[in-house]
């Protein structure tokens, strides 16, 4: 017989990197963190690598220890994995796989939009409302599991913790997955996170390393939930799929957790420098809370085209279910000056997507 993929896998894309970005300082198209791992990071790694031979702690301990510590939560109520990617299959292998149901924003997370197809289980997308989740909306339809970003990708927006707590007591759907990639670039990640909600309901908090911690070439991420909840994906998850680098570049993040709040705020700032730049180039912009902005655009192929010839790879709307929009990460500052350098000479925004109101002044 022919080999052939189950049919619903057949349908389904490989995934598709972003172009290389033409320079470091350009690489505005993964939201990745500006900075390089620290000195603290590269010695604990360093030090990981020399017992490379042997297997890694199965469940990270020392890192979920740490984790529970910050959080004020359990160790038995964190799975560690290898990055947040990696435990949205998870979650969709447990709680969606044949034949369930998944409801998610439209544009959705791609990931979630995947992990879903993936496992045979059946997709609901609800359009966000001016670029924000419709929970009214998504909390009607009745399934396995609720996705909410928070704040989105692709838009930066934030829905408060009143509101996931609002979802979480209306949803039809069984179980509410809050993916926080971006939280700690929102006002108040502190009043802001669903973290505290995980004993009021089925409710599982995803969080990363690769996004202000700087870690996204190690590959590690994590979810908060109740105990019952995490054991059930245990059930599913590889035993060793987080190396022992990966747990100990998160530890040491964990433990000198305090150097990243000035890195934090230069990346507020620096979006709101970025975010004036599209707009006085006569570009509307979606505030965002998170380390990048929505740019609306019109004609997105020829605006990315002439930055990428500039020095300056963003994502494209199209890739990102959301066309005549690019999504830019906030950069260096030199990477800020790529771009403003690129605005000047960019073609004009189309009479459609300019601002509609002008702010005010031009500082
Ligand atoms: C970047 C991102 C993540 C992080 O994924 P990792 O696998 O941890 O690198 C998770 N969710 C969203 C919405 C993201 O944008």
């Amino acid at each position: 017989m022919p080999l052939q993929p189950r049919p619903w896998i057949s349908e389904v894309a490989p995934y598709q990197p972003g172009r290389p970005a033409p320079t470091g300082d350009g690489s505005l198209a993964s939201n990745e963190s500006p900075v390089a791992p620290s000195p603290a990071v590269l010695a604990a790694v360093a030090s990981a690598a020399a017992s490379g031979h042997r297997y890694p702690d199965p469940l990270a301990d020392e890192l979920r220890q740490a984790l529970a510590e910050f959080h004020h939560v359990a160790p038995e109520e964190i799975l560690v994995g290898n990055g947040s990617d990696e435990l949205i299959f998870l979650l969709a292998w447990a709680f969606a796989a044949q034949a369930g149901t998944v409801v998610c924003a439209e544009p959705p997370y791609q990931i979630d939009a995947v992990s879903t197809r993936i496992v045979n289980a059946t997709l609901t997308t609800v359009p966000l409302r001016d670029w924000v989740h419709d929970l009214p909306a998504m909390a009607t339809v009745p399934a396995d599991i609720a996705y909410l970003v928070n704040p989105h990708n692709p838009t930066g927006t934030l829905c408060s913790r009143e509101d996931v707590a609002g979802f979480l007591s209306t949803t039809r759907s069984s179980l509410v997955v809050v993916d926080e990639a971006y939280i700690d670039f929102s006002d108040d990640p502190e009043r802001n996170t669903a973290i505290p909600l995980i004993n009021a309901g089925d409710i599982a908090v995803l969080r990363t390393f690769s996004k202000l911690f700087g870690l996204a070439g190690f590959r590690i991420g994590y979810l908060v939930a109740n105990a019952e909840l995490i054991l059930a994906l245990r059930r599913v998850r590889a035993p060793f799929s987080v190396g022992r680098v990966a747990q100990s570049a998160a530890l040491a993040s964990v433990r000198h957790r305090a150097e990243y709040s000035a890195l934090r705020e230069t990346i507020v700032s620096r979006r709101a420098a970025l975010s004036r730049l599209f707009e006085r180039a006569g570009f509307s912009v979606v505030p965002s809370q998170a380390n990048f902005v929505l740019v609306r655009v019109g004609n997105e192929t020829q605006l990315v085209d002439h930055f990428f010839e500039h020095g300056v790879a963003v994502r494209p709307g199209s890739a990102l279910d959301i066309p005549g929009t690019i999504r830019v990460t906030v950069p260096t500052e030199a990477g800020l000056q790529l771009m403003a350098d690129a605005l000047r000479s960019a073609p004009e925004p189309s009479p459609s997507h300019r601002q509609s109101t002008l702010t005010s002044g031009s500082d």
